[in-house]
């Protein structure tokens, strides 16, 4: 299964980043939540069970960060064998007296991501699973035993440093920013003896032409179209890395070592696929890259579903004729329904229906267009979706710093205006991330959410049940007795008892929306 004393080079991520989460890219973020009663054991079977492995015991697919790291290595004269990419339950396999380094990745290793944020502490059961996950893989009793040097590196690897755990962790050296110029030469000084940086901050984005392609499939047939965004919005850390498309025969090479090791997804991992290859500084698409993308891509043989990470709202108000041409043909792609009518999706950043705030914080996002537009182009974009079958994934945020109560009421007004729209809405907190420009603010917490904010939280939440509960429950029950009773009686007795009980932590209001969205 693997060298008999351990492998030279150990890379990993805990168990919530090392599963598909049952092929379910958009479910993912739900390893913010916290795990309450639950057992580990009974989520790592059925919420996100292990990645597939190959026959000699690694992982058949692992994050995309992760696959990079490996790439580098075998490109800066590290052999197969010297590195072996695993799931955080085969560490014992791998990792033995001659193992001189483990890198992991991590998006959120402490639970302080939008996500984990926001839905802990409302949800509660305390601390996320994404946070749990991440000190069992460190405290792993391989890595114990035989102490190779721990490099942890990928976005969320500020968190380490800000609560001040990664000497508790045992990690040696956290990579903060684009690892891809330092990696190399911090693996290869492990595997030597020699001294590592405790603590390393890439401030530069690193040079595209010298990252090389991945060499095994990552989680959901990831493969990197862009990276960087340019819109400077201040709360967000893409803004910061220098935009860059990643040439078209660089994406197709993945693609293809994507689905000749077995993945018929493509995930297009990008903060804009509607901008790949625009050079227009006011952010105009460029239609004619943007539809050769794509059609390059499904025309791969063996793709079978293809899924853009993310996709801004202004680009769609400015060429509506781009995003009907490419969701013709993605929707031959699709990986999501609504009920039994395939659906294209994307993650967007909706943030706010305040116009003062767009101004203040983001007033590059709605290029070429103005902030007093903003409200008016989510709108038109929505609708120039939803006509295409595109239901947007859409992120606000609460409590973005001076947040007055007329700013939130003015993103319940454009929720209203969205009222027959179809999407997915996520509300976060703000969270002031490592290296963006409102680092320095204060996040937002529970206890500052008022009466506007907590409505504003609650009408997210009452459209996404009136949008996509039966779609929710049909695909996992199909018996339809079955699934009467569960919408009829099982949904609004276990809604009277959760309301009861946020009663008492939230208070009124929360109670009332429970039983709003248990019998909508
Ligand atoms: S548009 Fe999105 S990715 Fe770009 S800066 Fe704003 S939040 Fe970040």
């Amino acid at each position: 299964m693997s060298e008999k004393h351990g492998t030279k080079i150990v890379l990993t991520a805990s168990a919530t980043e090392m599963s598909d989460f049952l092929n379910n890219p958009f479910i993912a973020f739900v390893g913010g939540f916290a795990k309450g009663p639950v057992p580990l054991w009974f989520l790592r079977r059925n919420l996100y069970p292990p990645v597939k492995r190959n026959p000699d015991g690694r992982a058949k697919y692992a994050p995309y960060g992760l696959r990079k790291v490996e790439a580098l290595l075998l490109k800066n004269g590290f052999k197969e064998s010297d590195v072996a990419v695993v799931h955080p339950q085969d560490l014992n396999s791998f990792v033995g007296p001659n193992t001189k380094a483990i890198g992991i990745s991590s998006m959120d290793p402490t639970g302080m991501g939008y996500v984990s944020k926001t839905y802990s502490s409302i949800v509660g059961g305390g601390e996320p699973m994404n946070a749990i996950e991440f000190r069992q893989l460190v405290k792993n009793k391989s890595i114990r035993t035989y102490k190779p040097r721990v490099i942890v590196g990928g976005f969320g690897s500020w968190q380490l440093e800000r609560k001040k755990v990664a000497d508790s962790y045992g990690v040696d050296c956290v990579i903060m920013g684009e690892g891809e110029e330092v990696v190399a030469n911090i693996f290869e000084k492990a595997v030597n003896g020699q001294e590592i940086p405790r603590v390393v901050r890439v401030q530069e984005s690193c040079e595209e032409k010298e990252v090389p392609t991945i060499k095994h499939p990552a989680v959901h047939g990831c493969v990197e179209i862009s990276r960087g965004c340019g819109r400077n919005c201040q709360f967000c850390t893409p803004t910061m890395q220098k935009k860059r498309d990643i040439p078209l025969e660089r994406i197709l090479e993945e693609v293809k070592t994507t689905v000749n090791e077995g993945s018929s997804r493509i995930t297009l991992v990008t903060e804009d696929l509607f901008l790949y290859g625009a050079k227009d500084p006011r952010f105009i698409p460029d239609k004619k890259a943007v539809v050769k993308l794509v059609k390059s891509v499904a025309n791969v043989p063996h793709v079978k579903a293809i899924q853009p990470s993310h996709t801004s709202l202004a680009p769609v108000v400015a060429d509506p004729s781009m995003v009907k041409e490419i969701a013709e043909i993605l929707i031959d792609y699709n990986w999501y329904y609504h009920g039994s009518k395939a659906i294209i999706t994307s993650e967007t950043g909706l943030e706010t229906g305040s116009v003062r705030l767009m101004r203040k914080y983001m007033t590059g996002k709605m290029l070429p267009y103005k902030p007093e537009q903003w409200p008016e182009i989510v709108s038109q974009s929505f609708g120039i979706m939803n006509d295409c079958d595109w239901y947007p994934l859409a992120t606000l945020i609460i409590g973005l710093p001076d947040e007055l109560e007329e700013d939130v009421n003015a993103t319940l007004e454009l929720m209203d205006n969205l009222h027959d729209y179809s999407a997915f809405y996520v509300p976060l907190f703000f969270v002031p991330l490592e290296n963006c420009i409102l680092m320095d603010k204060k996040g937002t917490e529970l206890d500052s959410l008022n009466k506007a904010r907590w409505e504003l939280f609650i009408r997210c939440w009452e459209y996404n049940v009136r949008i996509w509960r039966d779609t929710f429950l049909k695909h996992r029950i199909p018996n339809p007795l079955l699934f009467k009773f569960i919408k009829h009686v099982a949904i609004p007795y276990a809604g009277t008892a959760a309301g009861i009980f946020y009663r008492f932590k939230h208070g009124e209001q929360m109670q009332r929306a429970i039983w709003k969205m248990a019998t909508a």
